[in-house]
């Protein structure tokens, strides 16, 4: 196990037991989770620890990294799910188009020219394009 997957042999503990509690579904986005290593998942705390939510068990919940760190410390079971909802109805374009690069035989690493080439197939498929290929 890489360091990058670890949560200790206590997280991981935790983990396991919120997962034979709530399965592996993330509370905030009802989607299930990959694993429980820490790319995947991570431990929500149901009241926020920085609005005096404890450790114990019952403050906890298991949710996608992302979720998490999108709900922040939003206190309201709705708001927080309709933020998470929100987000993700706004940003599926980086995995959505990564996945049809893929389809296309791409490799996950391309090179200079091969963003260019997605780049134009992206803007040619729609004309809408928003997402930038900065990075
Ligand atoms: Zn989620």
């Amino acid at each position: 196990m890489t360091k990058a997957n670890n949560d200790g042999r206590k997280g991981h503990a935790r983990k396991r037991k919120l997962a034979a509690r709530d399965g592996m579904v993330c509370w905030l986005c009802d989607k299930t989770m990959a694993s429980l290593a820490k790319v995947h998942c991570s431990v929500d705390h149901f009241t926020p620890r920085s609005l005096g939510g404890s450790d114990a068990m019952a403050n906890l919940r298991l949710t996608h990294p992302l979720c998490n760190k999108v709900r922040g410390n939003i206190l309201g079971v709705d708001e927080a799910r309709a933020r998470v909802a929100a987000y993700h109805a706004l940003a599926p374009t980086r995995s959505a188009k990564r996945k049809k690069r893929r389809a296309m035989g791409q490799v996950h690493r391309l090179t200079f020219e091969q963003k260019l080439a997605a780049q134009k197939q992206d803007e040619d498929a729609d004309v809408f394009a928003t997402e930038r290929y900065a990075g």
